[in-house]
């Protein structure tokens, strides 16, 4: 087995090989975020454009640092949603059409189902794989989502937020610190430097029933207090992130709570690099006796390894490949993967 997967929903246009053992054989990530920086966020017109020149050469790259060509694929996978439906059209459609080419089956891959399932390529952990059912907290720029792992393709939303991603929180409030785009890793840089109990700032939800989650207070605070200007930037970095990492702890409980059965919490998204929701999240997951398993900061991230996975996943579990009619959908919940799959 040799698959091939495209990432192109948001600003990062990927492409990767994997074998049937998830074994990686080629990879690579181009990140447009130069090209937005100067806008304060990904503009999804330049986000298309820059796809579309950026994918065949890409793909053909990792195909030659595989060491295969096109016709020693056996199959190929594209994100064909959630994202922006421009890079979704792109890369969903450059898979199509190398399947159309070789006559290989194609699979539209959920851009979520590909964070979902990362932390079991073979290997990549220093400890085991999870195995089924288990917690996957998604903390990325664009969604901040407990959810439910039952199987490949069985997915249940146990929380969601109610307004920001917290990715964009850590952004908003980076840029209300006059860090630059994307604030999160600078924002985590400054907090370092700060002291987390000098600001006093709301924790949205904490304690709250279920596993939804808010950041808008705590941002409107984060603006008070900047315009007050009697805090160090640094020190309201630090609250900020203290408070974010204290809700986040608080909510993976909750939804370990909701779903005992849970073998371990799985952290995807870049708000899991930053070390202070980590070591929250790990005590969380501790204090019920589970693991707390985070793939490698660049897999947690977009990346298109996820997306071979996720179609390696689905040939394992003889899932159906899909129609070359199938449609890039810029929303697209997990729970939408269950019709069509056998009952448990
Ligand atoms: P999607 O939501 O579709 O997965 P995305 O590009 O928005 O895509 P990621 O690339 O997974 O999401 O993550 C980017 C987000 O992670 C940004 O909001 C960024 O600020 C945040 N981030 C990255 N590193 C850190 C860090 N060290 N601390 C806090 N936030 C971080
Ligand atoms: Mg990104
Ligand atoms: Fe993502």
């Amino acid at each position: 087995v040799r698959v091939l997967g495209l990432e192109a929903s948001c600003d990062e246009t990927a492409a990767a090989v994997l074998d049937g053992q998830g074994r990686i054989m080629a990879e690579a990530v181009l990140s447009q975020e130069a090209e937005h920086a100067r806008f304060g966020g990904v503009v999804p017109e330049i986000a298309a454009r820059a796809h579309l020149a950026a994918l065949p050469g890409l793909a053909a790259r990792v195909l030659d640092k595989a060491g295969l060509g096109y016709g020693d694929l056996t199959a190929v996978a594209g994100t064909a949603g959630p994202g922006l439906i421009g890079g979704l059209i792109v890369g969903s459609g450059f898979a199509k059409g190398v399947a159309i080419a070789r006559g290989i089956p194609f699979f539209a891959i959920n851009h979520l189902e590909g964070h979902a399932l990362t932390a079991r390529i073979p290997g990549l952990l220093d400890q085991p794989p999870p195995a089924f059912p288990y917690l996957l907290l998604l903390l990325s720029g664009g969604h901040c989502q407990c959810v439910a792992v039952e199987g490949v393709g069985r997915y249940r939303r146990l929380g969601t937020t109610l307004d920001d991603a917290v990715g964009e929180a850590f952004d908003k409030a980076a840029k209300m610190l006059g860090l630059p785009w994307p604030g999160g890793p600078h924002l985590e840089r400054l907090a370092a430097q700060g002291d987390a109990s000098v600001v006093a700032l709301p924790r949205p939800l904490l304690g709250r029933q279920g596993c939804d989650f808010s950041w808008s207070g705590l941002k409107t605070a984060v603006a008070q207090r900047v315009a007050k200007g009697d805090a160090r930037a640094e020190d309201i970095a630090a609250g900020f992130q203290a408070a974010v990492a204290a809700v986040l702890a608080d909510r993976a409980a909750h939804a370990l709570a909701m779903f005992p059965a849970a073998t371990a919490v799985v952290v995807a998204g870049g708000v899991a690099a930053n070390g202070a929701v980590r070591a929250a999240l790990a005590r969380a997951a501790a204090a019920r006796g589970v693991p707390m398993l985070a793939p490698p900061l660049r897999l947690c991230t977009d990346n298109a390894v996820m997306i071979a996975w996720a179609a390696v996943e689905r040939l394992h579990a003889g899932l159906p490949a899909d129609s070359l009619g199938h449609a890039p959908r810029p929303r697209w919940p997990l729970e939408e993967l269950l019709s069509g799959l056998a009952p448990i």
